[in-house]
């Protein structure tokens, strides 16, 4: 079966983007025709940047790449890859602690719709260590985040902080 003339639909909170997933968005985008990265709106998780600024940086990110394009959704995944007439979803994997939850979830999509297969890509091992929750806790302290993420999240990160700072009357 050619992977080719197929859509990519990678989920996620992305709060912010880092290297990790642009790796897999890159690697991805080799493969399929199309990829969305989508975006949650809808988690149950507290995130620092709203879904439109999670959406821009990416965008930023893949200016370059024509094959990728970001969209913002809430609700299900699968309902998103029907609409889109969508059947692959992709996931990274980073360490084995990802693993059950992945399975888990993949499992369920499955069950919501057989047509939907989960595809999950190994981390490259210079960016297994990254996280979301990571990368905001070293900003939030004010550490060295290169090679990490992009400039301008790096950017938008501080910009975060240093608003937050204020705000809280230690700037
Ligand atoms: P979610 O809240 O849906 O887990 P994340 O933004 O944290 O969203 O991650 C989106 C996807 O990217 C998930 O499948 C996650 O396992 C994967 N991912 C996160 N960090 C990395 C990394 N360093 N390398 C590869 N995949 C990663």
């Amino acid at each position: 079966m050619s992977l080719k003339n197929k859509i990519a639909v990678y989920p996620g909170s992305f709060d912010p983007i880092h290297c990790g997933h642009i790796d897999i968005i890159q690697r991805i985008s080799k493969l399929y025709d199309k990829v969305i990265v989508l975006v949650a709106c809808s988690s149950q998780k507290m995130n620092l940047f709203t879904p439109e600024e999670r959406k821009v940086l990416i965008e930023k990110t893949f200016k370059s790449t024509p094959n990728v394009s970001v969209d913002l959704f809430s609700g299900l995944v699968v309902d998103y890859l029907h609409e889109k007439n969508a059947h692959i979803l992709v996931r990274g994997l980073r360490a084995v602690v990802d693993f059950e939850y992945e399975m888990s979830m993949a499992n369920m999509n499955k069950k919501l719709d057989p047509e939907i297969e989960t595809l999950l890509v190994f981390s490259s091992p210079e960016y297994y260590y990254l996280s979301s929750r990571g990368i905001k806790e070293i900003a939030m302290n004010r550490g060295n985040l290169k090679g990490m993420v992009s400039e301008e999240v790096e950017e938008s990160l501080k910009n975060k902080f240093i608003k937050s700072s204020q705000s809280k009357g230690k700037i």
